[in-house]
């Protein structure tokens, strides 16, 4: 989708360095972290949010969901342990409107979350 700067990612017209790829994902280091490892992963077809998925999205977030602790290990928090953040709407603190989990990792997360 144009302007939208997760799909420039996917796209490649924006350059990031992954820490994991397929056809259906990619991971890489958030701008603007918030923990010492905050890791995006962001689906390679656009959707808005959890809102905007339909049960043809169901393979793809199963994928996404499944490959998670994978990249956790790659990103060292597996050990230690790590949260999965999906921020939707504004309520949710979301910024980019293409689908995207935080995997936020490498200090103790308090809870409730602010
Ligand atoms: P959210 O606020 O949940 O929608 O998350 C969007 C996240 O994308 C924010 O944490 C931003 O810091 C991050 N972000 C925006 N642009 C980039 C970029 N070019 N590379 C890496 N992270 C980005
Ligand atoms: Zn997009």
């Amino acid at each position: 989708m144009q302007d939208c700067i997760f799909c420039k990612i996917v796209n490649k017209e924006i350059p990031v360095k992954a820490i994991y790829e397929d056809e259906q994902i990619i991971a890489f280091s958030d701008i603007n972290p918030v923990a010492p490892v905050h890791i995006l992963v962001i689906t390679k077809k656009h959707i808005a949010n959890l809102l905007d998925t339909s049960p043809d999205d169901a393979a793809l977030l199963g994928h996404m969901m499944m490959k998670i602790p994978e990249i956790a290990e790659i990103a060292g928090v597996s050990r230690d342990g790590f949260r999965v953040v999906f921020n939707t709407k504004d309520n949710g603190g979301q910024t980019v409107y293409h689908l995207h989990g935080h995997i936020l990792g490498g200090r103790f997360m308090k809870w409730p979350p602010g």
